[in-house]
């Protein structure tokens, strides 16, 4: 009884659908906003206004919907926003939603937690349903995070929000075990979320990967991913994708470069700023402050900062992974009064996941490298992000401070600038950054670096770890692409060494090549050009000291970009001529293969190891060196002569092999003989054969036929004859003969 009824039951679902379907198409064909338009200078529709199909038969419009439920969504889309909580729409969302839901290529760039995620969720799933996607149409839709924690996000953003839809939805990311698990399954997922590595890893690896009938591609921090550092993947990606599909591209700091556009292949994107007439470039929200804090007490700040704020959840950013561990580990010990935790790339993913939970459950300093700048949202728990170390450039200063003022909650942040860095608040200033830099009473800051040291003396681990913070962050300052800001030679890195608690400041590779290569400079710099262009002088190179083929392989070891203005003043100038004008510098010396020189002689030793040219004993010595000819008559003398000797050793050779052989066939006989002896057994058979005849007899098959044995021997006749191997003696031929007759007789 129940089978039929459910049938009904999914008959009239399914007609429901389809008609929901029809209904939302024409519903999104009826108002679809003009390419171009901007939603939000739409005057919002009338409240209690009827939404959806009216009684005329026409659509409410929904270009300048406020709600959600405004939009022409489907129920389940609906419902699951309203479960989550979500009704009125935040700006980014307002005016994306109208153009992604008619299918277009969207490029929405709106600030740190304005609801981004939604604005590409929503018509994600909007897309799949009206396809009526399902389990057997394989992927229809990528969603691409930068890192792992963001992906988990939009993955759980998109479990609420598609809650009543039936699509099958998988987390790809890095650092977990489970690939062949997620190899098995990924083929029947409708929507990835993935970061580029591990999903570049399923299209080369998983077994019928493909996503021939991929519907919709989104790049979560568009521009993140575009950038250099996922380039490659990027690019083996995207070229594995059908290019007619629905792209869209999410960031606070959108990418507007052709190029990047030009590799998605977008149609006509909409271009959707929403804060570009805004004053600001984060969140009005946010109130932030930057300290000038010379490098040698920024650990002091920042443990007054901690000490300071223990009723906060604080996130304090830092360059590198290992000065996230140092400062971790040396403040746990230190114990602040405060729980510390701490996220970098080179934890485990097991610790990596769950952090940022923890962290907002409970006020408590998260220490973080970079992989926490993007996308994450704490659910609007952080209330201080400290930028400790300066960051690369301002759009990373906006995504760092974007994990705190979300969606409608406040927040704070301060930046620590040394004082050569001070130009990154000008350019922040120039980007729209409302920050004020405020000064810290010196008395009011709590010392660590005397208890640094003894920390240090006490603990060799922590000792290692400060050691690798200080040499990677000097050498994060001296990778840094803006100069103008980040000036490695200005920090006192004496002072800094020592206020890590370090005994001795260690030796910094780089930097002692940077004054090596000062030197260098100084002393090689001028070369007239003439001297250097000089074809004619192969040894200029050698004229100029310090251009040693070791220490040009050291200067190419990182600091080329670095040299010091290679113009030096004339009395640095060596071994050139006063008339000579001064001109350029010597370049690397490239190494070059000369088709044209000689062809080297070969060089033969005899048996005495002397180096003669082939047959030079039989030269004729009267004649001059360059000309060595043969005399003709003693070669053809000395080939017969060897041809004689040849075939005198192959005479002995001969008569020395039939020698043996008749000694192996004499031994071979009295073996046969010995063996017939005792088991009364025909004669005539090898080893090889007796074996076999053991086993036989074994098995109990002795009926066995005689072998005869032939050889060719004696060739030194030039003839083969072919004779009786054994000779039958009288004794044996009569044995043989009775057997016979007993045979023929029985
Ligand atoms: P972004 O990606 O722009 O940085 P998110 O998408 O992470 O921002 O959203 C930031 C916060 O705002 C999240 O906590 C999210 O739940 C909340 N949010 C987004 N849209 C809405 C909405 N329409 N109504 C209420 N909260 C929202
Ligand atoms: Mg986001």
């Amino acid at each position: 009884m129940k089978r039929p009824k459910s049938r009904k039951f999914n008959l009239r679902k399914r007609h429901s659908e389809v008609e929901e379907i029809e209904l939302l198409e024409s519903w999104i064909a009826s108002g679809k906003p003009d390419a171009g338009s901007n939603p939000l200078s739409l005057p919002p529709p009338p409240k209690n206004s009827r939404i959806g199909k009216l009684s005329d038969g026409s659509f409410s419009p929904y270009s300048s919907a406020v709600k959600f439920i405004q939009l022409p969504l489907s129920k389940k889309t609906k419902d699951g926003l309203a479960a989550a909580g979500y009704s009125k729409m935040t700006d980014i969302q307002r005016a994306s939603l109208p153009h992604s839901l008619c299918g277009r290529d969207i490029l929405g760039a709106a600030k740190t937690g304005s609801g981004k995620t939604l604005a590409f969720i929503v018509p994600v799933l909007e897309k799949l349903f009206r396809a009526r996607w399902g389990s057997e149409d394989g992927v229809g839709c990528i969603i691409i995070s930068p890192t792992r924690e963001l992906g988990g996000q939009l993955f759980d953003v998109l479990k609420s929000v598609g809650r009543y839809h039936g699509f099958s939805a998988g987390l790809l990311i890095g650092g977990r075990k489970d690939v062949d698990t997620e190899k098995e399954r990924v083929n029947n997922l409708n929507i990835l979320v993935c970061t580029p590595g591990r999903l570049l890893h399923h299209m080369d690896e998983t077994p019928n990967f493909d996503c021939p009938q991929l519907q919709v591609l989104v790049l979560d921090e568009a521009d993140r991913i575009l950038d250099e550092g996922f380039k490659k993947q990027v690019n083996a990606i995207i070229s594995q994708l059908p290019k007619y599909r629905q792209t869209f591209l999410f960031s606070a700091t959108q990418t507007k470069s052709v190029q990047d556009l030009a590799r998605l292949s977008l149609k006509d994107p909409e271009y959707i700023s929403v804060d570009e007439e805004s004053e600001t470039a984060t969140p009005s929200r946010l109130k932030q402050t930057a300290i000038v804090v010379p490098l040698d007490q920024k650990l002091d700040m920042l443990w007054s900062f901690i000490k300071t704020h223990l009723k906060s959840r604080i996130l304090v950013f830092l360059s590198s992974c290992k000065q996230v561990k140092f400062v971790f580990e040396a403040f746990k010990k230190l114990r602040p009064g405060i729980p510390l935790k701490c996220l970098h790339g080179r934890m485990k993913q097991d610790k990596r996941t769950g952090i940022y939970s923890q962290f907002c459950e409970q006020h408590s300093v998260l220490f973080c490298t970079d992989v926490a700048a993007r996308g994450l949202d704490f659910n609007q728990a952080v209330d201080w992000v400290v930028q400790a170390d300066c960051p690369d450039d301002v759009a990373s200063y906006i995504h760092r401070v974007g994990r705190t003022a979300r969606y409608c909650s406040g927040g704070n942040s301060v930046l620590f600038v040394t004082p050569s860095e001070t130009k990154m608040i000008d350019k922040l200033k120039e980007k729209k950054i409302p920050i004020e830099c405020v000064k810290v009473k010196a008395k009011l800051l709590q010392p660590v670096s005397g208890l640094m040291a003894a920390l240090l003396a006490k603990y060799p681990n922590l000792q290692q770890l400060a050691q690798r913070a200080f040499i990677t962050y000097l050498r994060s300052v001296h990778k840094q692409r803006d100069k103008e800001v980040f000036d490695v030679s200005q920090l006192p890195i004496d002072e800094y060494s020592a206020s890590l608690g370090l005994p001795m400041t260690p030796k910094v590779r780089f930097l002692k090549q940077k004054t090596k290569d000062k030197k260098v400079s100084e002393q090689m710099v001028i070369v007239p050009i003439s001297a250097v262009e000089s074809p004619s002088n192969p040894q200029q190179g050698s004229m100029v000291p310090g251009s040693s083929k070791e220490d040009d392989s050291k200067l190419e070891e990182g600091f080329l970009a670095e040299r010091e203005p290679l113009l030096v003043g004339e009395e640095n100038v060596t071994n050139t001529k006063d008339s000579m004008p001064v001109t350029r510098v010597l370049k690397k010396k490239k190494l070059k293969i000369n088709v044209h020189r000689p062809v080297g002689t070969r060089v033969v030793f005899d048996e005495e190891g002397n180096t003669l040219p082939p047959l030079a004993k039989l030269a004729d010595t009267k004649m001059d060196a360059d000309s060595v000819k043969l005399d003709k008559d003693k070669v053809s003398q000395r080939y017969a002569e060897l041809r004689e000797a040849m075939k005198v050793a192959d005479k002995e050779d001969k008569a020395l092999a039939k020698e043996r052989l008749k000694e192996k066939r004499r031994k071979e006989k009295m073996k046969r003989k010995r063996s017939r002896d005792e088991d009364k057994e025909e004669s005539g058979l090898s080893e090889e054969d007796q074996s076999d005849m053991d086993n036989e007899a074994n098995t109990g098959n002795s009926n066995k036929k005689q072998k005869v044995y032939f050889d060719s021997d004696n060739e030194d006749d030039g003839r083969d004859k072919i004779k009786m191997k054994d000779k039958i003696t009288l004794r044996e031929q009569e044995e043989l003969a009775l057997k016979l007759l007993s045979s023929m007789h029985s």
